[in-house]
């Protein structure tokens, strides 16, 4: 079971100029196989133990368990992966014993997020807590059927910002560039539940080449874009080639200096982060790639040896985390989250406050906890492991960042603040510049 392996993929067919027509595939497999060539058949292995996975004792014990069939070299095999998810109630039943609570909430429904979690992702889930902080954020539970009336299906107002199919545009020199609705695990609290795998449930195709065409011609068209986020659903969820395809043409357009691409694959798919993946990226910085990280457990060896290799090629690591009730509100929970994302060399860049999306109430603290949390971490830790707590305005507003108020007054010439630990100092801050009395002129 200690067997080392690497899979570097080379993918069966260039998908470039030659995407699929749409209503072409009638499942979810197929349309794995033959939009992102996920096929699994005729899969190029090679053995380098300097830069391989290797198999976790937990992964191991739970691949011998469910998956008895398969091999190591299945398990570390990123397509493999994602041709196993778990999607089905009686597969979910298989590793998870399930509370009732979350038995009604995976009965079918074409309006919702659909459930999917990767078995490597399954293997870090509690067989029988449905409390688990991990758990909770994967499998759905009947609390996702309370909707408050401050809620929306798109908060952001992100579809008010799309002048074409794919982008949002918001901010002045930047766009949100969305390139696909698909990803190996769906978080209960996505803010774009509205549209990411929607296709898992209508079989509809709509996105690939021609898709991303009116998006690239758009920023191709505004020299004032130049900073693009590619995003989705989960970007690294696409073959090497149909990702390589759009930051080819990103990097032609003379103007977009910056290159983004935010994703959750390190932490529930970190099999896909192959050496190939990343010699393809390594020719396209700066490339920034923010990783949506929730809690330390998702620091496991594998997925940390994913990180560790982007990092070494050069991709700029940032963190996002969704500040989420009973999951990682707490201290401790943070503090453990930020200093290990920092040990692995992701800089800790955003902390969200969780957006007003249908069916996530159960999820959202107040405002004023999360400002206490970011209070107790600072100047507890180390500046680097704090991020910048921030809510998403609803209705396209942008990001606000929430801070704690440090600056209590003034009195007279001095401002008054309070520090880390609760005292208060004077600064002497003058309104009005002091005459420089004896000195020299
Ligand atoms: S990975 Fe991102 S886009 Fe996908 S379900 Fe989670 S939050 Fe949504």
């Amino acid at each position: 079971m200690d067997e080392i392996l690497d899979l570097d993929v080379e993918p069966p067919a260039r998908m470039v100029g030659n995407a699929p027509h749409p209503g072409s595939v009638s499942g979810v497999s197929d349309l794995i196989s033959a939009v992102m060539g996920h096929g699994g058949d005729g899969l190029r292995r090679q053995k380098n133990n300097k830069s391989a996975f290797s198999l976790s004792s937990r992964s191991a014990a739970f691949l011998a368990e469910h998956y008895p069939q398969a091999s190591p070299t299945h398990w570390n095999d990123w397509r493999w992966q994602l041709k196993h998810r778990i999607t089905t109630l009686v597969e979910l039943e298989r590793v998870v014993d399930l509370s009732s609570w979350e038995r009604e909430a995976l009965a079918p429904s074409k309006n919702k997020l659909p459930f999917a979690v990767t078995p490597y992702y399954a293997s870090l889930l509690s067989r029988n807590d449905p409390h688990q902080p991990l758990r909770r954020c994967v499998i759905p539970t009947m609390d996702e059927r309370i909707i408050l009336a401050c809620e929306e299906g798109d908060p952001l107002g992100e579809e008010g910002d799309s002048p074409v199919q794919g982008i949002v545009h918001r901010y002045p020199d930047r766009v949100l560039f969305l390139v696909t609705d698909f990803c190996s695990t769906y978080c209960r609290y996505c803010t774009r539940s509205r549209r990411v795998g929607k296709r898992e449930l209508t079989r509809e195709f709509t996105w690939g080449p021609s898709q991303w065409e009116p998006a690239l011609k758009y920023i191709e068209r505004n020299a004032n874009i130049r900073d693009v986020l590619i995003s989705g659903g989960d970007p690294l969820t696409m073959a090497d080639h149909a990702l390589e395809y759009l930051l080819q043409r990103l990097r032609a357009i003379s103007h977009v200096e910056i290159i983004r691409i935010g994703t959750k694959t390190p932490m529930v798919l970190p099999q896909r982060i192959t050496n190939r993946l990343v010699q393809m990226l390594r020719r396209y910085h700066p490339l920034f790639i923010s990783i949506h990280c929730t809690l330390a457990e998702e620091l496991t060896p594998e997925s940390q040896r994913a990180c560790t290799r982007l990092a070494d090629g050069g991709v700029v690591l940032g963190g996002q985390t969704v500040l989420l009730k009973g999951i990682n509100d707490t201290l401790p929970a943070l503090t453990s989250l930020f200093q290990g994302l920092l040990r692995n060399r992701i800089r800790p860049y955003y902390l969200y406050h969780c957006d007003q999306v249908v069916g996530t109430a159960h999820f959202r603290t107040r405002v004023d906890w999360g400002l206490e949390l970011i209070r107790g971490l600072r100047g507890h830790t180390s500046g680097y492991a704090i991020p910048q707590y921030v809510i998403d305005l609803p209705g396209g507003g942008g990001k606000t960042p929430l801070c704690p108020e440090y600056l209590q007054g003034r009195d007279g010439r001095d401002l008054l603040l309070r520090n880390y630990s609760g005292e208060l100092y004077r600064v002497h801050d003058p309104m009005e510049p002091e005459m420089n009395v004896g000195g020299v002129a």
